[in-house]
């Protein structure tokens, strides 16, 4: 995803899938063309890449002039097209082919015809790159196309937003969808992730899911999951991830215009990172910060064999229970923080102290991302 101005874009035409396109319509253009020798009108500012890359494919001679029309503002196409730079040369008894990066109202091509009204051309056809037909709303017939577009937004290999994006090798097109904030808050049990998450997703606004609590809530109401997870979490195993990551798809779709996620105690296994990174690419977004809170194991036995005499949790009242869950940390879960890592989105915060301590430490580091 990219930012130009105060837009989000996300990636939508690769550089291959445009030179593909380009290539084909040098190719139909110029077997239509023969042995003459065309004019080729590029419309500037948007249309400078495309026809630069289609006349260094063009097989045989051309000529290649532009003309300079202005359209858009901001993400909208405008009624007026004011012409800012003419036709240069005459054209008398020249086939012509307009080369545009886009079509999107025709507003544009109107321009283009009235400006070859008088020329006395022998031909004009149009060869546009991009072609939006549900928004065109004009009867001058297309004569080449090479990739049609949904009526969306699109930057980049030519076109811009507000001035940004036309260096792009590649198209973007308008995220609509506001962007998320999704944290993994990481430590082993009795780091704190809870206490910290509560005052976190209320600072920033965020849906807090522990995959922990919703697997109690289900034991607490006896559902079909709650049975199951049952079997693993009184041992102090870690429950099979087909069922856990159904479940976490599960909580994160029931919350769809959620500013972003904490996620407590997911993922816990590389299986679930996966199915995570899966989840947020299908929501056009991603996870942005793995938070872990660094705890020595001692600390850590003595923090719930204490919290153990008011939780109610039968997995915090018996010390051999926690040491596996512990054990279970180091043997599956704590190879995340080198799954983050690789992706520079790994941050280690102090998890000793006081908890308004620990907050300010977590919170200085979300502010930076
Ligand atoms: P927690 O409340 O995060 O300490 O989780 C309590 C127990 O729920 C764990 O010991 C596991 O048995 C189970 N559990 C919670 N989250 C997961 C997960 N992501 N994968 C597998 N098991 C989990």
């Amino acid at each position: 995803m990219i930012k130009l101005h105060d837009l989000y874009f996300k990636p939508f035409i690769s550089s291959e899938q445009i030179d593909e396109a380009v290539q084909e319509m040098v190719d139909d253009i110029s077997k239509d063309m023969g042995d003459v020798i065309p004019v080729f009108v590029g419309i500037l500012n948007g249309s400078f890449m495309f026809a630069s890359d289609f006349v260094k494919k063009y097989p045989k001679p051309c000529e290649v002039t532009f003309i300079k029309l202005a359209s858009y503002e901001g993400v909208k196409s405008t009624e007026d097209i004011q012409r800012l730079i003419g036709l240069t040369q005459d054209l008398t008894g020249r086939e012509v082919i307009i080369l545009e990066d886009i079509i999107d109202s025709g507003k544009t091509l109107e321009e283009v015809h009235r400006i070859f009204t008088n020329e006395n051309v022998k031909s004009l056809k149009i060869a546009t790159l991009f072609y939006k037909p549900e928004a065109y709303n004009k009867d001058y017939k297309l004569h080449y196309i090479g990739i049609k577009i949904p009526n969306a937004f699109i930057v980049g290999y030519g076109l811009d937003y507000n001035g940004l994006g036309r260096d792009l090798p590649e198209v973007y097109q308008l995220k609509t969808e506001k962007p998320m904030t999704n944290l993994v808050l990481f430590g082993p049990p009795g780091a704190g992730k809870g206490t910290q998450a509560d005052f976190l997703k209320a600072k920033y606004n965020l849906v807090h899911i522990s995959t922990g609590d919703v697997f109690r809530y289900n034991i607490k109401n006896k559902t079909a999951l709650g049975m199951l997870a049952k079997s693993f979490m009184d041992k102090g195993d870690l429950v099979p991830d087909k069922v856990t990551i159904d479940m976490l798809n599960a909580e994160v779709d029931k919350n769809s215009d959620a500013n972003g996620f904490i996620f407590d105690g997911f993922p816990r296994t590389n299986a679930q990172a996966d199915a995570l990174d899966k989840l947020m690419e299908s929501k056009d977004s991603q996870i942005n910060a793995m938070v872990a809170l660094e705890v020595d194991d001692e600390v850590l036995v003595k923090r719930l064999l204490k919290r153990g005499e008011t939780s109610g949790r039968a997995d915090d009242a018996d010390e051999s229970i926690i040491r596996n869950r512990i054990k279970e940390y180091y043997a599956k879960t704590a190879i995340l923080k080198d799954y983050y890592s690789a992706q520079d989105k790994y941050f280690g915060v102090d998890g000793v102290g006081s908890i308004e301590d620990i907050t300010v430490r977590l919170s200085s580091v979300i502010d930076k991302i």
